[in-house]
Parts: structure tokens; C-alpha cells; sequence
């Protein structure tokens, strides 16, 4: 179960989300889950 950082499209890793939701490599709090239907995705 991975997430998808909403600003550099970064793969993250669940671990990352467990203290605190933030992007490792941009900073990020906001992270898309790549699982099904949840996920938000604006086209291209
Ligand atoms: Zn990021």
C-alpha cells in the first residue's frame, strides 16, 4: 500500500505516513493512496 504525493507525483512509502503524513522529497502533506477508486486523479 503506497501513496501518491499530490505535488511531485513522488511514490511514497506507507512507512511515511505512519508518524506523520508528509512528503519525503518535496514536503508535501497532501498524499494520494493509490488504491482504487479513492484515488483523485486530474487527467493529464
Ligand atoms: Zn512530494
Amino acid at each position: 500500500m503506497a501513496y501518491i504525493c499530490f505535488s511531485c507525483k513522488a511514490e511514497v512509502g506507507e512507512e511515511y505516513t505512519r508518524i506523520r503524513v508528509r512528503c519525503p522529497y518535496c514536503g508535501n502533506k497532501l498524499l494520494l493512496k493509490t488504491r482504487s477508486d479513492s484515488v483523485t486523479v486530474k487527467a493529464r
